[in-house]
């Protein structure tokens, strides 16, 4: 099966960050520097490094000798329960199709399985760096889940292969909708009911024949049409207005506009999960009052800092919050 999705990776090989970099009349995109403050503090290039060094192992031998047998509950139970000991938040499957897949890339398998790995919201609270750090080190995560996991599929007497930040394969908004692992927000971001935004993904495609989900509608697309927080706090405005998407399949899709958001995410030092952290449902479907205590101080410290101010760094914490 021939991928169909255009893809945009989004780090300092983006063809579009390298335009920009260029028009900007820079060396480096500011926000991969290698002699910024924050390097000192965080070498985030290794931290890249580490999930590439999962990538040789991504595929392997399928073990003929004692196959699992084939009943579809069975086989997603033991996938699921093996995706949660390894340290994932939330597995689910769905059948692979061709837009789940990016253009060049290609598979014969016909399943996959989307692993969500959750961040720690309370970061938020430290400032971006620790934001920054915590994501960096959750797609560690997602690539180790990600490749244990498809040897474990592997070992059960299916084919499977891991996906992840250091392959880029799969288009992980169609994947993780399909899988029932939460509804696409207007920041482009999937939200789960648990974890809202906060969680980065990994996926296993394999020919191994689980039982599928549903997908999981819990009105996040219904209250996207009305709410205007990741609007009205993304720095540069790049989050379309609520009546600005296109639907496809069944899916209503707000495009934020890149260039913009790259101002924020990648012309500055710092790091830009805004979008994500201020969004209602890290706390609205799930109820969980520390999730709330957690949503409610950091709205607190972005009225004060005004909404559109980017992240700072918690050690300017007292000069930009007073
Ligand atoms: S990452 Fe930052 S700049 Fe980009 S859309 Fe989200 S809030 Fe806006
Ligand atoms: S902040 Fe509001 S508008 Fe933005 S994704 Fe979340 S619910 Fe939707």
């Amino acid at each position: 099966m021939e991928g169909i999705s255009e893809f945009r990776r989004g780090g300092p090989d983006d063809p579009l960050v390298q335009e920009i970099m260029k028009q900007k009349g820079l060396s480096e995109v500011p926000f991969y520097r290698q002699d910024s403050p924050k390097a000192e503090k965080f070498d985030l290039h290794a931290c890249m490094q580490r999930w590439m060094a999962w990538t040789p192992q991504r595929d392997g031998s399928v073990n003929t000798d004692q196959p699992e047998g084939r009943d579809p509950i069975h086989l997603a139970n033991l996938i699921r329960d093996k995706g949660l000991e390894l340290g994932a938040g939330d597995i689910g499957f769905a059948e692979l199709t061709p837009v789940m897949i990016n253009v060049g890339s290609s598979f014969e398998l016909k399943n996959i399985v989307s692993i969500v790995v959750s961040e720690e919201y309370s970061k938020v609270l430290e400032g971006a760096l620790a934001v920054e750090i915590e994501a960096f080190e959750v797609y560690v995560e997602c690539a180790r889940i990600s490749t244990q996991l498809a040897a474990y599929v592997r070992d059960l007497g299916f084919a499977a292969v891991a996906d992840h930040n250091g392959t880029g394969d799969i288009q992980a908004v169609p994947a993780l909708c399909a899988s029932g692992m939460g509804e696409l927000g207007r920041h482009g971001s999937v939200i789960h009911p648990d974890f809202g935004a906060s969680f980065r993904p990994g996926f296993v495609i394999t020919d191994a024949p689980v039982q599928l989900n549903q997908s999981n509608i819990f009105g996040v697309q219904k209250t996207c049409e009305t709410c205007r927080l990741c609007e009205s706090n993304c720095p540069p405005a790049a989050i379309q207005l609520a009546s600005d998407f296109i639907v496809t399949e069944g899916i209503k899709r707000w495009q934020v506009d890149i260039p913009r958001c790259y101002e924020a995410s990648r012309f500055r030092d710092e790091y830009c999960h805004i979008c994500v952290d201020v969004c209602p449902y890290q706390h609205k479907a799930n109820g969980d009052p520390s999730r709330m205590t957690i949503f409610k101080s950091f709205m607190k410290k972005r009225k004060i800092a005004g909404y559109r101010t980017p992240s700072w760094f918690i050690e300017d914490e007292a000069e930009v919050l007073g």
